[in-house]
């Protein structure tokens, strides 16, 4: 890790992360919260409101991790709050169907044309797990192709070179998973279709299917380049295999319509998380109506979930979803690409080199001025260089993603006074990344 010191003023979520680190190991509940990439102490948030969370220490910050995605009308949203309470008054959890989720499943499909059937699970990583099952049931075939440092959750099949916590570790795998558990794992660079074509070549009628990040987020920001996704598409169908789309990420988030609503090519089976909780725990996979007819009850491939369709958690993403319409991206995208030419122009003028890279309002920066268009590319980054610069911006009151290699979020409540607090922060934090030593 780059040589930074660490300005010891987060007290009180010190304390709080020495008692979390007795009970929970690494004092987290998901990796990426410890801060072990960039070091110091990860800040416990107690509200957040509109662009602005405030830690255990009454200190405000400018959020652009947004929840890693979720929280693009911002914190505490008054329509979605006050969803949210009508629902919990009317009871948390039923186990039996309920107006909401049909309701849910409506928004979805009305939204995404591809999507004709959908089933709500509680996480992006069952709905990726329950695509797979899915792809696998309905195609009678085992493989599956991935792309490293492409990251669809922590499915045992799919943790193989992926992207996330696991590229933030620089972890090539991880112990607990088993050779028969990725073993019908295929393995293969991002956006080279000829590695596609020679892989189906060498398994012909043997893949279930392709998953992809519909744009990856989770390497940093690699959008696909032209003709890739279609690539994909066309290569799958030519063989009988399933092309799943994971719009976890992208889902909702880069257009209305997602990353389909971007580039068009039309998936068999798509994966929802993130936006379309409204902050709950509420996820999705769905698709042609003939593949999804193999779901259990109508079908014999099984897949369930105690809070699966949560009353609570369905009138959240409903009411987010609600409030997303076309005003709301052009906002959205409006302070992304606001936020990023600032980010450019500190780093510029410091002489840093750099490429911001964006995917419809997701973006992150790689410290190369080389083109990134995978995970090879994205690893040769100066990310010694993202610590200086992130720490600088947390002493500011700027929240970015303690990963070099994550994407930055923005919502619509980030108007001109949160950026303006960015602007404020970026020469010093750009300086600090420029003397930064490896
Ligand atoms: N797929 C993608 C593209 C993601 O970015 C993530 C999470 O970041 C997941 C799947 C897993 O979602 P969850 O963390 O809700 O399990």
């Amino acid at each position: 890790m780059a040589c930074v010191s660490f300005p010891y003023d987060a007290p009180v979520s010190q304390t709080l992360f020495d008692r979390a680190s007795l009970v929970t190991p690494g004092g987290v509940n998901s990796p990426v919260r410890a801060f072990r990439a960039v070091g110091g102490t990860p800040r416990f948030m107690v509200s957040g409101t509109g662009p602005y969370l405030t830690d255990a220490d009454g200190r405000e910050y400018v959020d652009l991790v947004c929840s890693w995605g979720p929280m693009i009308l911002g914190h505490s949203h008054p329509e979605v709050i006050a969803a949210v309470q009508e629902a919990v008054a009317r009871g948390t959890s039923f186990g039996t169907p309920g107006e909401g989720e049909v309701a849910l499943a409506e928004e979805i499909v009305a939204r995404i044309e591809p999507v004709e059937q959908v089933r709500l699970v509680s996480s992006g990583t069952e709905a990726t797990m329950s695509a797979i099952r899915l792809a696998r049931g309905f195609t009678g075939r085992a493989k599956v192709v991935k792309f490293a440092g492409c990251y669809h959750g922590h499915v045992d099949a799919l943790l193989a070179a992926a992207g996330s916590g696991v590229a933030t570790f620089g972890l090539p795998d991880t112990p607990g998973v088993t050779g028969a558990q990725a073993g019908d794992t295929i393995v293969l660079p991002y956006n080279d279709l000829e590695a596609v074509r020679t892989a189906f070549a060498a398994h012909p009628g043997e893949i279930a299917c392709v998953i992809t990040e519909a744009s990856p987020g989770n390497m940093g920001v690699v959008p696909p380049l032209d003709g890739f996704n279609a690539g994909l598409k066309e290569i799958c169908a030519a063989d009988g295999a399933l092309y799943i789309s994971d719009e976890v990420m992208t889902g909702f988030r880069t257009s209305k319509a997602g990353w389909f609503g971007v580039d068009g090519v039309r998936p068999d089976l798509m994966t929802f998380g993130k936006v379309m909780g409204g902050g709950f725990p509420a996820a999705a996979f769905g698709g042609r109506a003939d593949v999804m007819a193999h779901l259990a009850p109508v079908g014999p491939v099984y897949q369930a979930g105690t809070l699966s369709g949560n009353p609570v958690a369905t009138a959240a993403g409903l009411a987010q979803l609600r409030l997303l319409d076309d005003a709301a991206y052009a906002k959205v995208d409006a302070v992304s690409a606001e936020i990023r030419a600032l980010v450019s122009e500190a780093f510029t003028k410091e002489g840093v080199a750099h490429t911001v890279s964006a995917a419809s309002n997701m973006f992150s920066v790689f410290f190369t001025d080389q083109p990134v268009r995978n995970y090879e590319d994205a690893k040769k980054q100066e990310a010694f260089r993202f610590t200086a610069f992130f720490h600088s911006m947390l002493a500011q009151g700027v929240y970015l993603p303690p990963s070099a290699f994550e994407s930055w979020f923005v919502s619509t409540t980030h108007d001109t006074q949160a950026v303006e607090r960015i602007a404020a922060a970026l020469p010093a934090a750009a300086r600090a990344a420029w003397e930064a030593t490896a």
